[in-house]
C-alpha cells in the first residue's frame, strides 16, 4: 500500500503556493507643469491632474528562482533610449536580465511628454525641453527603484488566469471616399477580450491583478490639460478602492487602430474603466485556470525595414505646407547629410510563458489588432495573450492589410515618429518570424 502513503504528501505539494510575487508602485505624476503628449494639436502644458499616474511592478517567481518583472506605466510612450536605460540598470543592479523585465505604457494621451525616442525625431527647444529632460531622468531612475522594490517584495503567491471582456473599444480606421480616415468603423476589427492575472497570497488575500485591454487611452481628447490616465487610469483606481491593499495593473495590448466609443469627456473615461474594472471583476470572481510554473522568457530584437526612400522625395517636401511634414522633410535630410538615413529599426519581441498553458507576447511599438488576432489563431492549444505598446514604441505597426490600406497607421503618422514612412511589405511576417522565435526558446510548441 505504498501509493496510498506517498499520495498525501504528493496533495500537499501540489497545494503549496508555487510561485513567490512581489508588487511595487511609485507616483510618477509631474509636480509641475509640463508639456503633454498625444496630441499634436495640443498648444499649452499641463495644468493639474485628474488622479496620479502610476509606474507599478510585479515580481513573478518560480520555485526554481526563475524571475520576472512586468512594468506597467501611466505614460504615452515608452522611447527606446528610456527602455534601455531601464533594462540595463536593473541588469547592474539587481541582475535581472534583458528578457526577464517587460516595460508597458498605457498610452494615455493625457500623460506627460518623454524625451523622444533617438531615432530622429528633433527635441523640444527651450524651457519645455529641460522639463521634459528632467522628467524623463526621473522617471528612469524610479522605475530601477521600482523594479528592486518588487523583488523584495517577493511572498509566497498563487497565480491564476482567466479571460473576460469589454466593449467599449471600437475600430478608428473609417473608410471614407478619400481613403482610410481616424473615424469610427463599426465592421472594423476589435479585440474585445480583458486576459486577468491574479496573485493571491497563501491566505487567498488578493495582492495584484494584471489586465489588459486593446483600445487607445484616447477617451480624453486635445483640448483637455490635466493630467490623467484616461480610462486605464480609473480603471484601476476603481479595482484597487473594491480590493483594499491589492494593486492592480494594467497592460495596453494591440489597441493602436481602436478608440473608446463613445469618447471625449473625463465622464466616459470614467464610465469606460468602471466597464473595464467589471470586466475584470467578472473574471476574479469566477473560475480560473492555475498558473503553472516554470516562468521562462525571452527576447528577440529584429530588424523592420523601410522601403528605398530617397533625398528626392524629402527635397520635393520642404516648402510642403503642411508644417509637419516640411519639418520631417528636413529631419530626414539631416539625416541623408550624415551619412545615416534611416533604412530599419530595431524592434523588440519578447515572450513569457507560464508552464505549458500561459504565453504573454510584449511587441514594441504601436500594433493593430489584427497582430493579436492572428496570433491566438496561429498559436491555439495555449493561452495566448499579445501586448503592444512594450519595451519601445517606436511609431505604428501596421499589419500588411493596414499598411496596404494606408491612413494614418498605414504610415501617415511616422512623420510623427520621426521615422522616413511606411515600412515596407515584410513587417508584419517579420514580427512574427521573430514571434516564433522567441517562442520556440521558451520551448511552447508552434502547432505548425
Ligand atoms: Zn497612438
Amino acid at each position: 500500500m505504498k501509493a496510498i502513503a506517498i499520495l498525501p504528501l504528493f496533495t500537499v505539494a501540489l497545494l503549496a503556493a508555487d510561485f513567490r510575487a512581489g508588487v511595487a508602485r511609485i507616483d510618477i505624476t509631474p509636480k509641475t507643469p509640463i508639456s503633454m503628449s498625444g496630441y499634436a494639436a495640443r498648444t499649452g502644458p499641463s495644468e493639474g491632474a485628474v488622479h496620479k499616474l502610476w509606474a507599478k511592478a510585479l515580481a513573478l517567481e518560480d520555485e526554481h528562482h526563475s524571475r520576472v518583472v512586468i512594468v506597467t506605466l501611466d505614460l504615452v510612450t515608452v522611447p527606446n533610449n528610456l527602455g534601455e536605460k531601464v533594462a540595463e540598470r536593473v541588469r547592474e543592479r539587481w541582475g535581472l536580465p534583458r528578457e526577464r523585465l517587460m516595460l508597458n505604457c498605457s498610452h494615455t494621451h493625457a500623460g506627460p511628454s518623454l524625451l523622444p525616442s533617438s531615432y530622429g525625431l528633433p527635441e523640444a527647444q527651450g524651457e519645455a525641453a529641460v522639463t521634459v529632460a528632467e522628467y524623463t531622468h526621473r522617471v528612469t531612475g524610479a522605475i530601477v527603484e521600482l523594479v528592486g522594490a518588487a523583488i523584495h517584495d517577493l511572498a509566497p503567491a498563487r497565480l491564476s488566469f482567466g479571460r473576460g471582456a469589454a466593449g467599449f473599444a471600437m475600430n478608428r480606421r473609417e473608410p471614407t471616399p478619400e481613403g482610410i480616415k481616424i473615424g469610427v468603423n463599426r465592421d472594423g476589427p476589435t479585440d474585445h477580450d480583458v486576459p486577468v492575472l491574479k496573485v493571491t497570497g497563501p491566505d487567498g488575500r488578493l495582492r495584484a491583478v494584471l489586465f489588459g485591454y486593446a483600445c487607445h487611452n484616447t477617451t480624453l481628447g486635445a483640448k483637455f490639460h490635466r493630467l490623467s490616465g484616461d480610462y486605464a487610469g480609473f480603471a484601476q483606481i476603481e479595482l484597487e478602492a473594491a480590493h483594499p491593499g491589492a494593486t492592480a495593473l494594467f497592460l495596453q495590448l494591440c489597441g493602436a487602430d481602436q478608440n473608446p466609443y463613445p469618447r471625449g469627456t473625463l465622464e466616459l473615461a470614467e464610465q469606460h474603466g468602471k466597464e473595464l474594472a467589471a470586466g475584470v471583476e467578472q473574471v476574479l470572481a469566477g473560475k480560473m485556470r492555475k498558473v503553472r510554473a516554470p516562468v521562462r522568457a525571452a527576447l528577440d530584437t529584429t530588424q523592420l525595414t523601410f522601403p528605398p526612400y530617397s533625398r528626392e522625395i524629402f527635397e520635393a517636401r520642404l516648402n510642403d505646407s503642411n508644417r509637419w511634414k516640411a519639418q520631417h522633410a528636413r529631419q530626414m535630410l539631416r539625416l541623408y547629410n550624415e551619412g545615416r538615413p534611416i533604412r530599419s529599426i530595431p524592434y523588440p519581441v519578447q515572450v513569457l510563458r507560464f508552464g505549458r498553458d500561459l504565453t504573454w507576447v510584449a511587441l514594441g511599438g504601436e500594433v493593430v489588432v489584427d497582430y493579436s488576432l492572428r496570433a491566438k489563431r496561429e498559436f491555439p492549444g495555449e493561452e495566448t495573450v499579445v501586448a503592444g505598446y512594450s519595451n519601445d514604441v517606436m511609431g505604428y505597426i501596421p499589419s500588411l492589410r493596414v499598411l496596404r490600406e494606408g491612413g494614418y497607421e498605414g504610415g501617415d503618422s511616422m512623420i510623427y515618429d520621426g521615422l522616413p514612412g511606411a515600412f515596407d511589405d515584410h513587417v508584419e511576417e517579420t514580427i512574427f518570424a521573430a514571434i516564433r522565435t522567441a517562442m520556440r526558446r521558451v520551448g511552447r510548441p508552434l502547432g505548425q
